[in-house]
Formats: structure tokens, C-alpha cells, sequence
């Protein structure tokens, strides 16, 4: 579904990614954990060409592209597959709920209204929100912010999913709730990338886990064997100093 080959980024002469190899099957959670700096957020947004790669390939189901030959079209196509989740939600404050859900079926996929409120209230129905649809985010806790935001995500259908740190702005009292909706979506076989600081749920809900710093990719193995037997020193002591 997703493969990555020697994808760079550099921000004036700091290397934030440096030559990073990816494979994600269809169906399959990819967890990625590391210290802070080390390139995760920088890593997704550039799958959603957020960030402009320096160098690499980058191929997402049928839309494979060379990033220092893209052309604006590739560039359209290639965005059109991946949705994100941000930390900070990313809500627009001035539109509901359902708004923010419908926002991109009506003016990016050109979708009727009432199409896209039917998606939208069945989305904001599966993540728990059947009774906020027209509240504002200002009047929703954390917690349910985060869950419009997956619900956003979702309407677009698209073939993957990568949530930068989504439980990492939220109250303590919020996170599970938002966690327990990415493991429902999880169970649906939805392709996704998933950059966290829970280990716990990464273990839980990843079929595999990459550890992440300096810019390169140190480890990755199944969970299990990753969070009980990291290979490498630099893993050990990022868990160590975690857990
Ligand atoms: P992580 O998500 O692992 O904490 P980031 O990808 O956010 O790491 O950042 C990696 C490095 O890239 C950091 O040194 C950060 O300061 C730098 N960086 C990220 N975004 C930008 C930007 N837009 N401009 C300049 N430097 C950036
Ligand atoms: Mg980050």
C-alpha cells in the first residue's frame, strides 16, 4: 500500500530525514515511536507532501512518484491518498462538527450537501459524537475535538491514515476514549501510520513498530519483540528512559 525509499529532508543544512525506507501493507498498523526531534511529524508530512521531500520515492497505491520530478498533478493525486490526524486537532472554530466533516466532500470532492451530512453524521456517529453534530469545537471537550478530527479524516476515504502524536494534546481524562476509537478503526482493516508516545497502545494496536531518531529509522520489529527485546542500545534507552 505505502512504500518509502530513500526519502531525505533537510531544513538548511539540519538532516531531519535521512534516506528513510518504508513498507506499509493493505490493512496493516504501523507504529512509529522515537525521541523528540527526530523527524516523526516531519516524516508523515511529507507522505502528505505537507513538507516538499527533498529526494526519494514515494509510491501509495496506485500513485507512485519521484519527488524531485513530481508534477503538480502527482502532487494532487499522491495527497488525495493519505488523510492525517493532527496533535492540535486542526478544527476550523467558526464550523460545527458536521461542518468540519463535510468540508471536504463539498468543496474538494464537489459532493451535495445532504450526501455529505448523511457521511458526515454516520462518521460522527461511529467515532461517539451521534448527539455534538452541531456543537462548535470551542464547546467540545479535547477529547471529542480529537474524534471530529478522525471523523474528518474517514470522509475522505482515504487508503491511509497517519496520526501525528493524536493523544498527545489531550487531558489525561480524554486519551482513552480517542485511543479506543483508533483500535475500532484499526479493526477495520484500515491502513494506517501512527506516530505516538503510548506505548502501551502501540503494542496494543500495531503490527509493527519502528523505532525512530536522528532522522533514520534504528529498529522496527513486531511489538512484542520490539518492546521486550530491543536490539539496539539507542532503543534500549529511549524505552528505559520512558518506561
Ligand atoms: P518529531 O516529530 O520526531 O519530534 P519533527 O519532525 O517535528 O520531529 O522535527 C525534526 C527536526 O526538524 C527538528 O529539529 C525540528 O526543529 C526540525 N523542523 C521541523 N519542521 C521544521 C520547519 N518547518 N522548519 C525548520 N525546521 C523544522
Ligand atoms: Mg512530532
Amino acid at each position: 500500500m505505502i512504500t518509502v525509499k530513500n526519502l531525505k529532508k533537510q531544513f538548511g543544512d539540519n538532516v531531519v530525514l535521512d534516506g528513510i525506507d518504508v513498507h506499509v501493507d493493505q490493512g496493516e498498523v504501523l507504529a512509529i515511536i522515537g525521541p523528540s526531534g527526530s523527524g516523526k511529524s516531519t516524516f508523515l508530512r511529507c507522505l502528505n507532501l505537507l513538507e516538499k521531500p527533498d529526494e526519494g520515492l514515494i509510491q501509495i497505491a496506485d500513485t507512485k512518484v519521484d519527488v524531485k520530478k513530481m508534477n503538480a498533478k502527482e502532487m494532487h493525486q499522491l495527497r488525495q491518498k493519505t488523510a492525517m490526524v493532527f496533535q492540535h486537532y486542526n478544527l476550523f472554530k467558526n464550523k460545527t462538527a458536521l461542518e468540519n466533516v463535510t468540508e471536504s466532500l463539498i468543496i474538494a470532492k464537489k459532493m451535495k450537501r445532504q450526501e455529505a451530512e448523511d457521511i458526515g453524521k454516520e462518521l460522527l456517529v461511529k467515532v461517539g459524537l451521534k448527539d455534538q453534530f452541531y456543537q462548535y469545537p470551542v464547546t467540545l471537550s479535547g477529547g471529542q475535538q480529537q474524534r471530529v478530527g478522525i471523523a474528518r479524516a474517514l470522509a475522505v476515504k482515504p487508503r491511509a491514515i497517519l496520526f501525528d502524536e493524536p493523544t498527545s494534546a489531550l487531558d489525561p481524562e480524554w486519551v482513552s476514549e480517542v485511543l479506543q476509537v483508533i483500535k475500532d478503526i484499526a479493526q477495520l482493516k484500515t491502513t494506517m501510520i501512527i506516530v505516538t508516545h503510548e506505548m502501551q497502545f502501540a503494542e496494543e494496536v500495531a503490527d509493527r513498530v519502528i523505532f525512530m531518531a536522528d532522522g533514520s529509522i534504528v529498529e522496527q520489529n513486531n511489538p512484542k519483540e520490539m518492546f521486550n527485546r530491543p536490539q539496539s542500545p539507542r532503543t534500549q534507552q529511549f524505552l528505559n528512559k520512558i518506561g
